[in-house]
């Protein structure tokens, strides 16, 4: 537990094994030289901590954390998460995670484009439908479940987001997971909650591993930092907005199939207003119904919008399927290694919503 900040001593130390051998190092107040500056990034943490309602002191720069305790337990990931990881949020008691809020209005276009016209639909064409055959609006029906089902698999699965260093000291055994699951180098032997970027080999670096400034982590090939979500992510695609949420190795499978689903369901709506125009009779008797032709204009319009975005985002990443790459790689032409797309292995989630924290010993 008593371990210098290299920096100043010199020394090398043993790694702390847990986020409480780092607090308990930046702790340990009598031990400290007068002139070490203050660690920000320890009292941001600490003040948060202290903000959640753990008792909290400073001396000399330092920071002195005691156990937490929140209704009784010990604090969860997900509560903790603002201050330990990036700008996702978390739901269903960190069951479900999704992006920052800054894509609401985005996310909110994506709901209304599938959800109003497909009520129109249903409201003002599916009676008609029916008649002239039910697979139509049946169809249609399942094609709407399975976008929205898709949609929210897309938006409140983890992309593959990498803990951040904090997390990694602060949940036991975390640390050894990743190195395990994803190959990186362990975390640099020492630096505290501030670490330099640990040398890295010619080979590794050729192979795409990365270290990331803002995370404090080594991350592997295809990993990137998304400026949206502010975290590391694996295979990282690119950021929607519009669905709220990176896309990534976990969930580019969803997305791939919300892409898909959302397809069939602008295709079988606007046949199904095709066959529902043709029945009314010819242009002027059109005219002459004012309100089934706003219906229709909102149905059509936004499903024509819809299924154009969505064309051209399929052919895309059909492509991009193809090939194998992602879209950042693609975009900006830094391919490192070969590899999967849509049949890469997902793979766990690492963040461990609902994983205690592991407090300081007293
Ligand atoms: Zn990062
Ligand atoms: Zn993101």
């Amino acid at each position: 537990m008593e371990m210098e900040d290299s920096r100043q001593s010199g020394e090398t130390r043993p790694r702390p094994s847990s986020w409480a051998g780092v607090m308990a190092t930046r702790a340990t107040d009598s031990e400290v030289p007068a002139e070490y500056p203050a660690d920000s990034s320890v009292s941001s943490l600490s003040t948060n901590w202290a903000a959640l309602g753990t008792s909290f002191e400073t001396s000399a720069g330092r920071a002195m954390v005691t156990p937490l305790n929140i209704e009784g337990r010990l604090p969860r990931v997900y509560e903790v998460w603002d201050h330990v990881g990036g700008r996702n949020r978390f739901c269903c008691c960190g069951r479900c995670v999704t992006g920052p809020d800054i894509d609401f209005w985005y996310n909110l276009c994506t709901w209304s484009l599938i959800l109003i016209p497909s009520a129109l639909y249903f409201c003002f064409c599916s009676r008609h439908l029916w008649k002239v055959n039910p697979l139509l609006p049946i169809v249609t029906g399942i094609a709407l479940v399975a976008t929205l089902v898709f949609l929210l698999l897309t938006s409140c699965t983890d992309p593959g987001i990498l803990p951040r260093r904090e997390l990694r000291l602060a949940v036991p055994g975390l640390e050894e997971e990743i190195v395990s699951a994803v190959g990186v180098p362990p975390l640099p032997a020492d630096g505290g909650l501030d670490p330099e970027c640990p040398p890295l080999s010619d080979l590794q670096q050729s192979q795409g591993y990365r270290w990331c400034s803002t995370c404090k982590i080594v991350r592997p090939p295809r990993a990137s930092h998304c400026a949206d979500c502010d975290n590391c992510v694996l295979m990282f695609d690119h950021h929607c907005p519009f669905v709220n949420n990176c896309v990534g190795q976990r969930n580019y499978v969803f997305f791939s199939a919300f892409l898909f689903s959302t397809g069939c369901l602008g295709f079988s709506v606007a046949v199904g207003v095709g066959i529902n125009y043709s029945s009314i009779g010819s242009l002027p008797d059109l005219w002459r119904n004012p309100l089934l032709l706003l219906a229709l204009g909102l149905i059509g319009i936004p499903t024509a919008l819809m299924l154009l975005g969505v064309i051209c985002l399929g052919i895309f990443h059909l492509f991009l399927i193809c090939i194998g790459r992602t879209t950042k790689e693609v975009l900006t032409g830094k391919i490192t290694v070969a590899g999967r797309t849509l049949l890469h292995e997902r793979g766990a989630s690492l963040i461990h919503a609902r994983s205690s924290v592991t407090p300081l010993e007293a």
